[in-house]
């Protein structure tokens, strides 16, 4: 892997505690922002097509057709894709929403009072078309690497982005479902 390893982020159907997580390295940022350059990240930079990357850390899963079809260009564009927090391997908390179908969850989020225009339901334009259910990455698309907890504990990711940059693979828990 390069000395300066292109990095990707995205958080699609999940609340953003992933990437918050990635605050709690607190001094260990350091060590590694030097060897990194952030190529994709909303929150950090006003990038909008999906770029080349070296690693693509994906928070959450699908909930809908856009999130769906950025998995997949991700997937084209990157050579590590990793799945990213519970959300993004097993579909996590927004997998509750499997229990309902598409029809029953737009009726209830735009039927309340709370809305404007209570009832009407938004056109496909306004609201990418919601999938059938949430949907983790690693059924979507072929993953190098899954990092479950909510969210990933500090110095697990400390661990992978280091032996990323070191050219290693990552020694990763095989199932983490909440943090301590
Ligand atoms: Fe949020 Fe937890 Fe899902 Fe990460 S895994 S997006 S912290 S709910």
């Amino acid at each position: 892997m390069a000395d300066k390893v292109r990095l990707g982020l995205i958080q699609l159907c999940g609340c953003s505690g992933c990437h918050i997580s990635l605050l709690d390295l607190h001094e260990q940022l350091l060590d590694v922002l030097p060897n990194l350059e952030i190529v994709y990240a909303p929150i950090i930079a006003d990038v909008k097509e999906i770029p080349e990357c070296d690693v693509f850390l994906i928070e959450g899963g699908a909930r809908n057709e856009h999130d769906e079809h950025l998995i997949h260009e991700i997937r084209e564009k990157s050579k590590v894709v990793i799945a990213w927090g519970t959300c993004a391997v097993y579909g996590g908390i927004p997998g509750l929403g499997n229990l309902y179908s598409a029809e029953q969850l737009k009726k209830t989020v735009y039927g309340t009072e709370t809305t404007d225009n209570v009832g009407e339901l938004p056109s496909d334009e306004m609201v990418p078309p919601l999938t059938n259910s949430v949907m983790p990455v690693p059924s979507i698309v072929d993953v190098e690497y899954v990092i479950p907890g909510c969210p990933p504990r500090p110095e697990i990711n400390a661990g992978a982005i280091v032996a990323l940059l070191e050219g290693r693979d990552p020694e990763l828990p095989k199932k983490i479902v909440c943090d301590e």
